[in-house]
């Protein structure tokens, strides 16, 4: 058997969003290299970082331009090419070679799943996240008692045409819930607080036992292996409570979705990525990734990916970019999981703990084949 080379993976980016359709000022491009909600403070800039640095040095020269050139020439080169071309650009040099992608958040500002796959090239799947479908039911004005079957009919609905499920209770108090399946009674009654505040503007659920309800229900459709439930672990927006969004916390609901062999993929995880290993280890029904975290660690991302391998079983670690808005993420997120995993296996193999061969295999696990195993993929495609 040849060995791979880390760089001929064709990865599957497990989980990612659309990039954003039209053009960008200087403004809106630094909008989406932080997960801030603030604007940079007077005289700094969110470019003074490990991601605005690894941006400016790698992805300047994909658009012609030299490594880290000036904010405004890269912004204006952007605009010269066009979103479309600037697009293509990275994604060609990203080399993926098959999307997940989560469509339940700002989907309006976003190319949809056929334009990402036109725009990328490759194919494009759907991840459905839970709380949209269930925020999406609340506002078609259902009564409480029809809550829970109006829920699972559009979940399984919505589930025909995808590959995953996700869940953002991480955003929405976080994993220290009860993690019993809630009984009808306690549903309904959630279900009619939940539908009064729905009639007055926006849904927005955050009733644990609503937020529970729709992960058991997923449960039900993922079981037997058929398509994993996602969870946004760790590392996100200002929205979330970091410490409750330790994995740790999902043990006793990760054994009880382990009996039936429901596969749940933890996203992020930074900085529980030890946490999310250990359990990796620990469960057959858990995988975990450290995507978003390695381009926000730019020139640490070497370190983290690291970490994340420290212990967790090569069958086990997933690969993802959690490019949110930006072709440029799709880029770094490739390049930077390719440099860091390279650097990983080159140390064991100089150490005398691997060859190039088992590295070769580790990498083809890690970027493809664990994602090929536990999502409904064509493996040819
Ligand atoms: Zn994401």
């Amino acid at each position: 058997v040849p060995a791979t080379d880390v760089e001929d993976v064709g990865l599957i980016d497990h989980h990612c969003h659309g990039v954003v359709r039209g053009d960008l000022d200087r403004e809106g491009l630094e909008g989406l290299i932080t997960e801030s909600h603030d604007s940079p403070p007077p005289g700094m800039t969110y470019f003074d970082g490990p991601l605005g640095l690894a941006f400016r040095r790698w992805c300047a020269p994909i658009l012609d331009l030299e490594p880290l050139v000036g904010v405004e020439t890269y912004v204006a080169r952007r605009r010269e090419l066009g979103a479309e071309e600037v697009s293509k650009r990275f994604f060609k040099e990203a080399g993926l070679a098959e999307l997940l992608i989560d469509t339940g958040y700002r989907g309006e500002e976003l190319h949809d799943i056929d334009g990402m796959a036109a725009l990328a090239g490759v194919p494009v799947r759907e991840i459905v996240r839970l709380e949209a479908v269930a925020e999406r039911v609340a506002s078609s004005g259902v009564d409480a008692g029809r809550y829970a079957d109006a829920f699972a009919d559009a979940l399984g609905a919505a589930a025909d045409d995808a590959v995953g499920f996700k869940t953002i209770a991480a955003y929405r108090g976080g994993f220290a819930f009860d993690p019993e399946r809630p009984s009808p009674r306690a549903v309904a009654a959630a279900a009619g607080r939940f539908l009064e505040e729905a009639a007055t503007g926006a849904a927005r659920i955050r009733d644990p036992v609503l937020i529970r309800h729709g992960i058991w229900t997923a449960a039900d459709l993922a079981s037997d292996g058929r398509m994993p439930i996602q969870f946004h672990t760790g590392w996100g927006d200002p929205d979330l409570v970091l410490h409750l969004t330790n994995p740790s916390l999902l043990t006793e609901l990760i054994r009880k979705l382990d009996r039936m062999d429901v596969n749940i993929t933890l996203l992020h995880c930074y900085p529980f990525h030890r946490d999310a290993a250990y359990l990796s280890a620990m469960y057959a029904n858990v995988y975990f990734d450290v995507g978003s975290a390695l381009h926000y660690h730019g020139p640490s991302a070497g370190q983290l990916l690291a970490e994340a391998m420290e212990v967790a079983p090569f069958t086990k670690l997933l690969f993802s970019t959690d490019a949110f808005g930006l072709p440029e993420q799709y880029y770094l997120g490739s390049i930077l999981f390719r440099r860091a995993l390279k650097g990983v296996l080159d140390r064991w193999i100089a150490a005398g703990d691997s060859d190039e061969r088992e590295a070769g295999r580790i990498a083809g696990l890690i970027g493809r084949e664990n994602a090929l195993r536990i999502y409904p993929l064509d493996p040819t495609g």
